[in-house]
């Protein structure tokens, strides 16, 4: 696939959703040591989307101004971010959603009719949680999620029929496997909590990484919790690489966070890159 080059900053469309819009990377940098940075698998967290698009953009204005530890960092790192994973469930929860794509986010609910719409939905088009589609115990993802109810398409929590299933997540792993990177983000809200681990596996390296996005958020380093150990984006990340991937749950309160607290979280999110960018 192509990529389109502007400045500093290059970008590339790498795949579809299922409701036909592109799902871009952007591309910083030129160094050996490369990083991935995720934001918005979940359609109520679509903050975290305006949140990396804001890192980036600071990262970019650093660069134009020719800003000495940016520029080092470009030299040094190649920073792919996909800030939209899910883009069709971030359109419904900005607002921005055909009448016919919203009829059909809302029909996902009709048999969970005590999941909010619009504000407590995650998935995606086709009523697939994108962050439980991943090949890391997905099985296990489906016993649980079966044993609460989410056994067919619905606003959260289905991991799909089958892992893999969704368009976005076979776009996003498909790019991970050409890129390579030695660490994988996450940006998911809410919690204040960062998480390095997955089933029992903590690669060398990660919680190193994650003290200093510790430092940097003041969000403790936690223990992914054991009713979420499975089939998330950095699950797979560090199952199949066996590198540092790293969850990062911005932000307190319920999802959709207030648009208020929107400098506050971008401003974490800026130390989270700025972490990445700086780290050995
Ligand atoms: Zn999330």
């Amino acid at each position: 696939m192509h990529w389109f080059r502007e400045n500093f900053v290059e970008h590339q469309v790498f795949g579809e959703s299922e409701g036909l819009r592109p799902l871009r990377a952007v591309k910083i940098g030129r160094g050996e040591r490369r990083i991935l940075i995720t934001a918005c698998h979940h359609a109520n967290e679509f903050l975290t989307g305006l949140c990396l698009w804001s890192a980036l953009e600071d990262y970019a204005i650093q660069l134009q101004k020719g800003v000495f530890s940016a520029s080092c960092a470009y030299e040094e790192t190649t920073l792919l971010a996909v800030p939209w994973v899910n883009p069709d469930g971030a359109s419904l929860l900005m607002g921005l959603s055909p009448s016919a794509e919203e009829e059909q986010f809302r029909a996902l609910g009709k048999k969970y009719l005590h999941i909010p719409f619009p504000e407590g939905y995650k998935a995606n088009l086709r009523g697939v949680d994108l962050n439980l589609n991943y090949p890391a115990r997905w099985e296990l993802a489906r016993l649980r999620k079966g044993e609460m109810g989410f056994t067919t398409p619905a606003p959260r929590d289905f991991p799909g029929f089958a892992p893999l299933s969704e368009r976005e997540t076979i776009a996003l792993t498909a790019l991970t496997e050409s890129f390579s990177p030695h660490v994988a983000v996450a940006l998911h809200s809410q919690g204040e909590e960062l998480y390095v681990n997955h089933g029992g596996h903590c690669p060398k390296g990660a919680r190193e990484l994650g003290k200093a996005l510790s430092h940097a958020t003041g969000y403790p380093l936690c223990r992914t919790p054991e009713g979420a150990d499975f089939a998330g984006f950095k699950d797979w990340f560090i199952h199949r690489f066996r590198r540092g991937g790293v969850t990062v749950e911005l932000g307190l309160g319920e999802n959709p966070l207030p648009l208020q607290s929107f400098p506050y979280l971008a401003e974490k999110t800026q130390n989270i890159l700025q972490t990445l960018l700086q780290s050995v």
